[in-house]
């Protein structure tokens, strides 16, 4: 749909190498009449540039935003998940961003919550792994069910683009964006008489909140993160994880399904 999208924040990490490339791109910006603001609150498209996981840090850094659009491009000679683009190819860049009819694709992320308090999205994962040698143990709740008491080094919550991620590294499905949904996986599930896990990842729709509720006997001082970004939160007992109302909107562009990007990616 076209809407008047003018406003554009540039999003990477500081180095020299690709400085120059990212000059060039908003003179040419400028000449074409979008302004580049400073404010990431004032934009309505960010560019990331590097590769997926500085996609993921601009969108964490720009508050997961859904009434913007989100560029990815890639600073290097390989496409990802997340960038379509790459940096030398400003022309296509710049002909997108200011295409007529831009079609907008939409990933779904997942909002979690610790303790009832503090609340994050994801756009990839949330992860939580014991930081112990021993095992760590966890009651596993959807909705009101108790379905699982999980016992090993943790689990992962991915979203459908998350699903190409650490989740594939854990032999997870991957998933059609299309389709809204969380998707957890076990890390090391220890399985005996006493306890027992369902063993294969599992897929919840978006009216399901899954909860962990983490048993105390000295563990309960977990490694959590959100994508790339470890929580600084040291203690927990109850963390709730559900799809968001958030989506995060970025250009589709001709023959870039995601199956395309899956196949580019992997085979
Ligand atoms: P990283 O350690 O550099 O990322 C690992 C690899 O995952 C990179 O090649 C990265 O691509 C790629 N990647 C990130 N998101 C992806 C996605 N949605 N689909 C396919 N590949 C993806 O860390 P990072 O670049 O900051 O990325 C963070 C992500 O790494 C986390 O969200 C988690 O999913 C993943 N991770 C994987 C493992 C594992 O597989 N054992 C362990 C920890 C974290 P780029 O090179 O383009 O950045
Ligand atoms: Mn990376």
């Amino acid at each position: 749909m076209m809407t008047e999208r003018r406003n554009l924040y540039f999003y990477h990490k500081e180095e020299p190498i690709i400085r120059e490339k990212i000059d060039t791109l908003r003179k040419l910006a400028v000449d074409l009449g979008f302004t580049i603001v400073k404010d990431y609150k004032k934009a309505n498209i960010v560019a990331c540039f590097g590769g997926d996981g500085e996609f993921l840090q601009g969108v964490r850094r720009t508050g997961f935003r859904d009434d913007c659009l989100y560029v990815g491009t890639s600073t290097t000679d390989q496409l990802s998940l997340y960038c379509d683009f790459y940096i030398d190819n400003t022309l296509e860049i710049v002909e997108s961003m200011t295409s007529q009819v831009i079609e907008v694709r939409r990933y779904p992320t997942i909002e979690v919550t610790v303790d009832n308090q503090a609340s994050f999205y994801c756009l990839n994962e949330f992860s939580i792994q014991s930081n112990i040698v021993k095992t760590f143990i966890m009651d596993v709740y959807i909705n009101d069910l108790h379905f699982e008491t999980f016992r090993g080094d943790g689990v992962i919550v991915s979203t459908p683009t998350g699903s190409t991620a650490y989740n594939k590294s854990v032999n997870g499905a991957v998933v059609d964006p299309l389709l809204p949904c969380m998707q957890i996986t076990e890390l090391g599930s220890l399985n005996n008489n006493q306890y027992r896990t369902l063993g294969s990842p599992f897929i919840l729709s978006h009216d399901k909140v899954l909860t962990l509720k983490v048993a105390k006997e000295g563990n309960e001082h977990p490694t959590m993160a959100m994508d790339n970004e470890a929580l600084s939160i040291q203690h927990v007992e109850n963390i709730q994880i559900k799809l968001s109302n958030k989506r995060i909107k970025t250009i589709k562009l001709k023959n870039n399904s995601f199956w395309d990007k899956v196949k580019r990616n992997f085979l």
